[in-house]
């Protein structure tokens, strides 16, 4: 491992280091504490389908402040994709508290930051990490599996917690100053937010990270979903963000809008075999169907429908490149259902 790749930096030329930068406050300490020792610090920062702060497309807005926040350093974004939600669906380490694999998401990152710090000539990689600040993947044992399967045990510091580790090569090496590192740990922020004043690093978003995979309600929409889905997608994800969801004993799927954004979130989001249905001429929830139960779809739309309706209701249904207008009440009897749902397929 400890390869000349590693080690052929002169005295006169910089060592280049990478990041693991999160955009919370411990990766941009962490970065603060490597520029101050005249390392070259490039960052790399990951978002996966289940970042709960990341607008469609637009990468981590809060990485992007905290490269500001230390004065323009390279960034590197990867959007990890359905590589990732096969490792969710199937982690070697199991989850936290919900659904959230932290041990193997670790280890994915880490590996994916050591072959950009091999691409760019990078001596070793560096993470915010704390010992004993986050549950799963943040304490002893935890970290030492973290470091061996990632494949770069020995090149991976924590200039915030160092300290309270054996020595890295870095360290040993001289390329970092180990009297330098500290010695934070535990789940108190109060050094890190000390520190963080000391430096003048004010504006840092997303402090706690954000995983929607923590998230009980989530966790739960996640597993239900990959005991249901036989070639889970990322494409799939952005519905299980939305709306209220409910399996049928039949194994059929109810999502319901609760609001008017999900309204439209869920009429954009629906794939053509879903079946839709949305209030014409009262105010309701947008429903989504995963199946063809639709008398208990209507049923829940019914149910989260705040004024009484009346018989002249009427909703839109739209499945396969069909849409039509019918009468919410006809919707709830079967008899009728099934020979339209007959006619319209
Ligand atoms: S909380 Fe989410 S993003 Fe953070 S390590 Fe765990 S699974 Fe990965």
């Amino acid at each position: 491992m400890r390869s000349r790749a590693y080690n052929m930096q002169s005295a006169h030329v910089k060592i280049k280091t990478v990041g693991l930068l999160s955009g919370g406050l411990d990766s941009t300490l962490a970065a603060k504490l490597m520029m101050e020792q005249e390392i070259d610090v490039y960052a790399i920062n990951f978002t996966s389908p289940f970042c709960t702060c990341t607008p469609k497309k637009a990468g981590c807005a809060a990485v992007v402040t905290a490269v500001k926040e230390l004065g323009g350093i390279a960034l590197k974004q990867v959007a990890l994709r359905d590589e990732y939600l096969e490792m969710v669906r199937n982690p070697k380490h199991g989850y936290g508290s919900g659904m959230n694999p932290c041990i193997d998401c670790r280890i994915m990152k880490i590996k994916k930051a050591g072959e950009y710090m091999r691409r760019i000539g990078a001596s070793f990689l560096f993470t915010g990490e704390v010992l004993g600040q986050r549950p799963m993947s943040q304490h002893r044992r935890a970290m030492d599996i973290i470091d061996l399967e990632s494949g770069f045990q020995g090149y991976i510091l924590r200039p915030l917690s160092a300290a309270n580790f054996e020595p890295t090569i870095p360290e040993k090496e001289g390329w970092v100053d180990r009297s330098k590192m500290l010695g934070i740990s535990g789940r108190s922020r109060k050094a890190q937010i000390a520190l963080a004043s000391q430096k003048g690093i004010q504006d840092y978003p997303c402090p706690a990270g954000g995983c929607l995979l923590t998230d009980k309600n989530f966790a739960d929409k996640t597993r239900d979903y990959f005991n249901y889905t036989e070639h889970p997608s990322v494409k799939d994800i952005p519905l299980l963000k939305t709306g209220r969801h409910f399996r049928l004993e039949n194994g059929d799927k109810v999502i319901i809008a609760r609001n008017g954004n999900e309204c439209r979130k869920l009429i954009d989001l629906r794939r053509e075999s879903d079946h839709l249905l949305v209030p014409l001429n009262f105010s309701g929830p947008a429903v989504i169907l995963q199946g063809s139960s639709l008398p208990a779809a209507v049923e829940q739309m019914l149910y989260y429908t705040k004024k009484p309706v009346q018989e002249t209701a009427l909703i839109t249904h739209a499945h396969m490149g069909n849409n039509k207008t019918v009468f919410l009440y006809e919707t709830l009897n079967k008899s009728f259902m099934s020979a339209y749902l007959q006619a319209v397929q």
